[in-house]
């Protein structure tokens, strides 16, 4: 890789949430950092009507390796990530084999060191396997670098061993992230429990399933003063259940998806399985809430729960095709879609906050930031710019996305890690 170069980005609107920064002025890099005055010899990058945002942070997604890597790999699954603007995203640990020891958090990151054009973070299991028995090694994962503890794509059912679990992760330092899903009452459920399900015929996921957990959640955090992180929530009774803790001050957080606030449980009515999504999607007035709950502060961080798979494994009966979709080239464009343009429930700062410093706090990391001395992690977007998702021009290697064809409003146009642009909507990958 070649040496970051100075930079000098003229022009362009500053939104820096984290130093409460929104103005247009000029930013520097030297030495792959920000720094304070304009460095020697520094290389122009006009940033006119432009926005110059920290690098996007996505704290949820899934790059499939080890194990899977026909489905996505590290260094795919991070091209994605760079043409969504990202800089940062954070892997989830239900890979082949499971992020359940320092041996495979030491591959992946060699993994990412060697292959993705963006940072990649690990998250470890909270359980060996991800079986929901027996603790992982949490000291050695901690050791290892992971910056969060989650079980993503299964949900502990034994409240005795996620007490365990948080305590512990609290000696730590680690958040805890959690899947939200009662599994007797999930059970076998394809598809948001209710009407649509109710017409398909096909086995339903009420909420409950996710509120119980929520709940659970709540109660632990406050019984231990750790933070939980509620991920991908996708009911209404699960932001007032939020809204009501966080009022009371437990340490309870969580994120929302583009999908969840976007589509509805009908779309399933075409049986089309790119509409399949663990947990699924869910009526109007769990949109209007979940919305409501991004307005007013109960959900504070946005992420895709990018989860690729192969057209093969997706082209299957409904109750047969795995879950999950695509997101990191659409999720910027389906948040300021949705939460900027119709519904003007956040400003465009509030929503790269929950793109940036609200991720960064949450895992304690120093990114999400424009400060002197931060990493330099930039994204330039046009929040304006019109365009229309294609699959095919996807650099990962799945087609699953239910936004394909979709006409969107905002996009990344270049993204810089550590100082290097890595992608640039005009020139493309730089390697
Ligand atoms: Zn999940």
């Amino acid at each position: 890789m070649t040496d970051p170069l100075s930079l000098h980005i003229q022009n362009g609107r500053v939104i820096d949430p984290a130093n409460g920064i929104d103005e247009v002025r000029d930013l520097f890099v030297e030495g792959g950092v920000i720094v304070g005055s304009k460095p020697k010899g520094a290389k122009v990058i006009d940033a006119g009507n432009k926005v110059v945002t920290p690098g996007l942070i996505d704290i949820h997604v899934h790059f499939r390796e080890p194990g899977q890597s026909h489905k996505e790999t590290i260094a795919t699954g991070s091209r994605a990530a760079a043409m969504g603007g990202f800089t940062t995203v954070v892997c989830m640990p239900n890979t082949n084999p499971v992020a359940d020891s320092p041996a495979t958090i030491a591959w992946i990151q060699e993994r990412a060191a060697t292959t993705a054009c963006v940072n990649v973070l690990c998250t470890g299991a909270i359980t060996r396997g991800i079986a929901g028995e027996e603790m992982s090694p949490i000291g050695a994962l901690a050791a290892a670098g992971v910056v969060a503890l989650t079980d993503d794509g299964h949900c502990i059912q034994n409240h005795g061993v996620m007490r365990r679990a948080v305590e512990y992760a609290r000696q730590f330092g680690l958040p805890v992230m959690d899947h939200c899903q009662e599994a007797t009452l999930s059970a076998d459920g394809v598809m948001n429990e209710g009407e649509w399900s109710t017409r398909l015929g096909l086995p339903g996921w009420p909420s409950l399933a996710e509120d119980l957990i929520v709940a659970r959640n709540i109660l632990l955090a406050e019984e231990t003063d750790h933070p939980i992180h509620c991920q991908h929530i996708s009911s209404a009774r699960s932001v007032r259940l939020l809204r009501e803790a966080r009022k009371r001050g437990i340490p309870i957080t969580a994120e929302a998806c583009p999908h969840h606030i976007s589509l509805t449980d009908e779309s399933l009515k075409t049986f089309d399985a790119n509409f399949k999504v663990n947990p699924p999607l869910r009526t109007a007035a769990d949109i209007e809430e979940i919305i409501a709950g991004i307005a007013d502060g109960t959900i504070t961080i946005l992420a895709s729960d990018h989860a690729p798979h192969a057209t093969y494994e997706k082209e299957v009966e409904l109750d047969r095709a795995p879950f999950g979709m695509l997101g990191l080239e659409t999720e910027l464009a389906v948040f300021l879609e949705i939460l900027l343009y119709q519904r003007k429930v956040l400003t465009l700062p509030q929503i790269i906050a929950m793109l940036t410093i609200n991720p960064a706090r949450l895992l304690r990391i120093d990114r999400g930031t424009l400060s002197v001395g931060a990493p330099a992690d930039i994204t330039i977007l046009d929040p304006d710019q019109a365009w229309i998702y294609d699959k095919n021009s996807s650099p990962s290697l799945s087609r699953n996305t239910p936004f394909h064809g979709f006409s969107l409003h905002g996009r990344a146009l270049r993204t810089i890690v550590g100082g290097r642009t890595v992608w640039d909507l005009e020139t493309g990958f730089t390697s």
